[in-house]
């Protein structure tokens, strides 16, 4: 589909996935002007085809737009899109257990000129991939470095949109501590490095002392849809979780001192991944004794139980692919 100023929208159209011509000026090559999404649809037991929450992520892909100067458009109409596309094509259903269709809504800045100026041209497109299950071999707690050179986002800035440039400030990062042995980065605000903004693509919670802690959204980090599954799953479960500001010396505070239950990313990739090991400058703590924390296998169980049917949904949190 694409974006003309003055005419809106138009356009929208099927085609076989191939690549595709681009002017070597086009704004978005050289001033990142673009925004994306990740969703999943998935298989339930009765080989329902259902999306996980999509209007959440047609509403942030909006807020993104706005945040990068680009033109909304109608939420319900991608949703249709979505839906018709996910229909076209079930040979992605899996026969393996886990399998999944990961959705991509991109738009992009198309208009040539080397000028920074926001577009007058977009063009959105969806691509979709099958997925085989995040968890092969099983649930596995991760090793994460906590960063102390690099940050990925200031208030202020565009860490709370899903832009490409978020991603490519972060990848040096990403490659001094997967060269350390850690699988991702936890990073940390940008004013006072002291606060825990969030992982990678994974949004972060800790279990202190029974409570469950989560970093507040600030305006740099990004609004998870899993994170906000998770928050309205325990509050309905009745469990106490806060938003607030956490610092990552009470992180290693809370460890020492015994109160440190559980901690995990949540995401749509992973779902949930529990956290085993945090290290930070020279000091490391293990978590949980590098253990599954209970409360991160039921979040787990419950999501993707909903995602595939097997738990009932009282969110109504699966729309249905016909
Ligand atoms: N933070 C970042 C930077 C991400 O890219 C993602 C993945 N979209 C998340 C958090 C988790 O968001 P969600 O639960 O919507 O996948």
């Amino acid at each position: 589909m694409d974006y003309t100023e003055g005419t809106g929208w138009h356009d929208a159209r099927i085609v076989p996935y191939e690549p595709f011509m681009l002017d070597p000026a086009a704004i978005v090559l050289h001033y990142g002007q673009t925004v994306f999404e990740g969703l999943k649809a998935y298989v339930t037991d009765d080989k329902e085809v259902v999306l996980f929450r999509p209007d959440e992520n047609m509403k942030r892909l909006n807020r993104s737009n706005e945040r990068l100067c680009m033109p909304n458009f109608d939420e319900e109409l991608m949703l249709d899109a979505l839906k018709e596309l996910v229909s076209l094509d079930k040979e992605w259903i899996p026969d393996r257990e886990g399998t999944s269709l990961y959705i991509r809504p991109f738009i992009f800045a198309t208009q040539p000129y080397l000028g920074v100026a926001p577009s007058k041209t977009y063009r959105l497109m969806i691509i979709l991939s099958p997925v085989g299950a995040y968890y092969k071999e099983g649930m596995n707690p991760v090793k994460i470095a906590v960063e102390s050179e690099f940050v990925r986002a200031a208030v202020g800035g565009t860490g709370s949109a899903k832009t490409a440039g978020n991603y490519a400030g972060a990848m040096k990062a990403q490659e001094v501590a997967e060269a350390a042995g850690y699988s991702q980065v936890l990073w940390l605000d940008a004013k006072e490095h002291k606060y825990i903004e969030e992982v990678g693509a994974m949004n972060v919670f800790f279990k202190i002392n029974g409570e469950v802690i989560t970093p507040s959204l600030n305006g740099s980090i990004l609004e998870g849809i899993t994170r906000k599954s998770v928050i309205e799953l325990l509050q309905s479960w009745g469990f106490p979780v806060t938003e607030r500001k956490v610092s990552i010396q009470e992180i290693f505070d809370a460890n020492a001192a015994g109160t440190l239950e559980e901690a995990f990313g949540t995401g749509t990739a992973a779902v949930i991944s529990p956290m085993g090991e945090l290290s930070w400058g020279d000091e490391k703590c293990e978590i949980n004794g590098n253990q599954i924390g209970e409360l991160s296998l039921k979040l787990y169980e419950t999501i993707t139980g909903i995602q595939t049917g097997r738990v009932e949904d009282p969110f109504n949190w699966v729309v249905k692919v016909d």
